[in-house]
């Protein structure tokens, strides 16, 4: 079945159609009506998979889609005209461009937190570059997984576009196929399987993975905006969030100042009775959901706890003090548990942020410029916000992805085309004209050749 598709789609990009920009700019726009039309469909099968409140379906996957959507119809022609570029003195006379073109066939492997959203949004960049798409979402997710094909199939033909549902087989049986782009959205762990799998055939990859995204809160900070910014950030899509606030770690003169401002936000946002709130997801897999409630075992809590094994339901929580060498601080934590660590010099910092790999995020909250320049300098990670938190995958002109063991590429908007399209450089000399300073016998004197960089 795997191999019908890959031929299909070889035979489908051979024909030439996707290179022309009236084409893909029609299919998009078929997209986006059809996606219109099934926003609330999307959303009842987004709350099937995890109780995902609709507020945060429309917010955080399906706008967020039709956003990339008309951004990319609007810009696509002009994206695709080749770009001219300044020549060369070496080559005079010449006219220099970079041309992009398509890679031909891409993968999309997404994951089950983001589920609508992570697969579509990379997929119309695909498109828009001019590319032909498998997609292969995730089988944690199966009742958006059943949309998206659904969707698919109503607007594509099967060798432009086509969804392949399935779990781990699946996806394995599609990576060892030859494809021109990888693109992937998951955990660490499996990008690297990911990635070995691309270097069998040199495939291009992007890479959108986790991390332990840090949380600095100084003394300076403006702490009831921090705290309800931050309460924000960790409990949308109960912590499922690849960019969420892992960690906090505050000034000791501020801590219970402001574990009480996130206390008090977490009761404003989501009231007494959370489990009750329909503002709260759960946890999507029994598998995650128990992991979750084993970190909190022997932790010291400063609010919530309360774990629901019928319902996959875990309450905001607030952890004091966690070790560095406990399960909450080993990896990346996915859910609405949110570790709060005192510093009281600077220097004290390092030794929790570089105990990981570079992180997908980082946010601080502080009015201290100075303290601001410096860690966003002393630090790499994909991308980040000072004084709120997640907020920066929210523009369009901005490229989002990670760095290290976060990832590889950045995509959305413009990014995104360009991440998909090969970007041919080309230089088209004239014949009226040939300086014969390159030919052999070489008779330049060595002095002038050695002058040849300021030509380039
Ligand atoms: P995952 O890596 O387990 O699964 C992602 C996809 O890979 C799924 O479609 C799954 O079927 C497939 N897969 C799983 N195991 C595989 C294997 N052995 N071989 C081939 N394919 C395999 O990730 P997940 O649990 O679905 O998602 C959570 C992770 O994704 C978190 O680490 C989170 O930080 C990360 N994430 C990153 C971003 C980002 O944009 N950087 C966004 C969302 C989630």
């Amino acid at each position: 079945m795997v191999k019908d598709i890959v031929t299909a789609q070889n035979a489908f990009f051979s024909t030439q159609k996707t290179k022309d920009v009236a084409f893909r700019k029609e299919y998009l726009k078929r997209l986006k009506q059809e996606i219109t039309s099934r926003e609330d469909a999307i959303c009842d099968a987004l709350y099937a998979d995890f109780k995902k409140p609709k507020f945060e379906s429309l917010a955080t996957e399906t706008q967020l889609v039709l956003a990339e959507l008309n951004h990319t119809i609007k810009n696509v022609g002009r994206w695709s005209q080749p770009e001219p570029v300044e020549s060369s003195w070496t080559n005079f006379p010449s006219k220099d461009w970079i041309q992009s073109e398509p890679y031909g066939k891409v993968l999309i492997i997404s994951p089950w937190n983001y589920p609508f959203m992570l697969t579509l949004a990379p997929m119309v960049g695909a498109l828009a570059a001019g590319n032909t798409v498998v997609l292969k979402p995730s089988e944690l997710s199966p009742n958006t997984s059943r949309i998206i094909a659904e969707i698919i199939q109503k607007v594509f033909p099967p060798e432009y576009v086509t969804v392949v549902e399935g779990g781990v087989e699946v996806s394995q049986a599609l990576l060892a196929e030859k494809w021109e782009y990888i693109f992937f959205t998951g955990s660490t762990r499996v990008g690297q399987i990911v990635y070995k799998s691309a270097a069998e055939h040199l495939t291009p990859v992007t890479l959108e993975l986790g991390g332990k995204n840090p949380c600095v809160v100084d003394e300076t900070a403006a702490l009831k905006l921090a705290a309800k910014r931050i309460v924000w950030g960790k409990f949308i899509n109960a912590g499922q969030t690849c960019l969420a606030p892992d960690y906090i770690l505050v000034h000791f003169s501020v801590k219970g100042k402001l574990a009480e401002e996130l206390k008090r936000y977490i009761t404003e946002f989501y009231g007494t009775d959370i489990q009750k709130s329909p503002d709260f997801a759960r946890i999507t897999t029994k598998k995650h959901y128990q992991e979750l409630k084993e970190m909190l075992e022997g932790e010291t809590l400063l609010f919530g706890g309360t774990c629901v094994d019928q319902d996959n339901y875990v309450e905001p929580t607030l952890v004091d003090e966690p070790k560095l060498n406990s399960a909450l601080m080993k990896g990346e934590i996915f859910g609405p548990i949110l570790p709060i660590i005192a510093y009281e010099k600077e220097e004290e910092l390092h030794q929790y942020i570089s105990n990981y790999g570079k992180p997908l995020a980082f946010y601080l909250f502080s009015t201290r410029k100075k303290f601001q320049n410096k860690l966003l300098s002393q630090y790499s990670f994909g991308g980040g916000t000072i004084n709120d938190t997640v907020v920066h995958i929210s523009n369009k002109r901005l490229p989002f992805g990670g760095v290290g063991a976060s990832g590889i590429g950045g995509y959305h908007g413009k990014h995104s085309f360009d991440l998909f399209s090969h970007k041919k450089s080309m230089v088209k000399r004239a014949n009226w004209v040939d300086v014969p300073l390159r030919y052999a016998p070489y008779k330049l004197p060595i002095r002038w050749v050695k002058r040849f960089k300021h030509l380039f």
